[in-house]
């Protein structure tokens, strides 16, 4: 018997494999596809850079030449120019949890991906690729026992002391257990694709991610570079929004791109070079993040809004902090669902700070540009916008400028 079967291969997977081998702690990942798979293409908060560092992959990240992302530039409704973030605006603050840059990247994730699971392997972690995992396995009581997975024509059942979800928006657990809840305030869709000729302004705006607000409710659209001629870009609306123009995606897309005057400049000339993929579950969450024998990491646990670039970054935090609580729990012989708890305690503070923040977001915009602009909160806005939350810190201010707009 293993101790710990994690299932899925995406940057959480990975990362607690990776931390599971430094720490001498036996386990398989079990992922379905085969690296490189395609995913969005996407911008990492500073915070990502930290747990990278930790884990010792910060250096082949820094070699592998993804374009630098300096910070992000939010353009108002208005067409006035651009309010910018700069992630070095943090350098020498000692209440900053220590990004370890002043930059971050903009990562294919197919590739960075791929990277990862290399260097996972390269520390000792055991990954096994083409290994669909069907079911979770549970005793009598109801504590996790393993898993039941196909690999090839095979179905084969690992045993495990403690079993990972890491599936990410698939939440195998969550669905299995009935456990996946929607946020029904924040019902929002996202639709993308990666496109040639998108005119990302010049330098150094060119190299941020870039944040349209739209004249449509809750909705809004990004530009991140991928490489000198690719842009990953996407727009995410109220899904009523989506379903009221009952046009099919390509037309609501190309709707959306025209009502916003700096992103139809941007987009005047481009061409897409894939067909636009939608997602269209947004927000969500279990309502328990582990149990006996068994707990989710990364986007398996829940998912918010991608408005602040947040979703690596958060999924290979909460892959330390499960780290950390298997080690304990292995170390004391007890794997039950108190000896897990500490994990889901920690992880739902933090959730809670983001999930505000975006709905203070959602709240306030257009107007999030007049709180970044003022004195009184950029820098604390900018400590959360480089991803390292302090629940108590984060979480009160948060809570302060939401009474400004009468709460969420
Ligand atoms: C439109 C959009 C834009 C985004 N933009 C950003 C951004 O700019 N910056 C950012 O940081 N994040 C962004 N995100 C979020 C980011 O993609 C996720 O938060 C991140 O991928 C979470 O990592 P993960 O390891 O939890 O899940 P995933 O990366 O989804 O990995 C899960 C893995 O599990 C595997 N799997 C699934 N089911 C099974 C099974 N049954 N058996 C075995 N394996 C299985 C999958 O193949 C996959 O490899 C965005 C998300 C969306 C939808």
């Amino acid at each position: 018997m293993t101790d710990v079967v994690i299932m899925g291969g995406g940057p959480a997977g990975l990362t607690l494999a990776c931390s599971l081998a430094q720490a001498g702690i036996r386990h398989v990942v079990l992922e379905r596809g085969h690296h490189p798979r395609p995913r969005v293409g996407e911008s990492l908060l500073p915070s990502a850079l930290r747990v990278f560092d930790e884990i010792g992959f910060l250096p082949m990240l820094d070699e592998a030449g993804f374009p630098r992302s300096p910070g992000v530039a939010y353009h108002p409704l208005d067409d006035d120019e651009p309010v910018v973030v700069d992630y070095d605006e943090f350098g020498g603050d000692p209440g900053v949890q220590g990004a370890p840059r002043g930059y971050s990247y903009h990562a294919d994730r197919a590739r960075l991906d791929m990277l990862l699971m290399k260097y996972a392997e390269s520390e000792g972690a055991r990954i096994v690729q083409g290994a669909a995992v069907r079911e979770v396995e549970f005793d009598g009581d109801g504590a996790a026992t393993g898993v039941r997975a196909d690999v090839g024509t095979e179905s084969i059942t690992i045993p495990a002391r403690i079993v990972v979800d890491a599936t990410g928006h698939q939440t195998l657990l969550g669905r299995q257990l009935g456990l996946r809840t929607r946020d029904p305030e924040l019902d929002q869709i996202g639709l993308h694709a990666w496109f040639e000729g998108v005119y990302r302004g010049g330098r150094p705006l060119s190299e941020r991610a870039q944040i349209f607000f739209l004249p449509i409710h809750r909705g809004w659209a990004w530009l991140s570079p991928i490489n000198e001629h690719i842009t990953s870009v996407g727009l995410v609306t109220n899904r009523s929004s989506f379903q009221a123009w009952d046009a099919g995606i390509d037309r609501y897309f190309r709707a959306c791109v025209g009502s916003g005057s700096a992103l139809a400049r941007a987009l005047e000339g481009a061409r897409p070079l894939k067909d636009l993929r939608a997602e269209p579950s947004m927000n969500y969450g279990l309502e328990q993040i582990c149990g006996d024998g068994w707990l989710a990491v990364g986007d398996a646990a829940r998912f918010v809004d991608p408005v602040f670039s947040s979703g690596v970054g958060v999924a290979v935090a909460s892959a330390r902090r499960a780290t950390e609580v298997i080690q304990a729990a292995l170390a004391g012989g007890r794997t039950d669902a108190a000896a897990l708890r500490p994990y889901q305690d920690q992880t739902f503070e933090i959730a809670a700070v983001w999930r505000d923040f975006v709905r203070l977001y959602y709240r306030v915009m257009p107007g999030f540009t007049v709180l970044l602009r003022s004195p009184r909160y950029r820098t604390s806005l900018l400590r959360i916008l480089q991803g390292d939350i302090d629940p108590e810190l984060d979480g009160g201010l948060v809570g302060e400028m939401a009474s400004l707009v009468g709460g969420l």
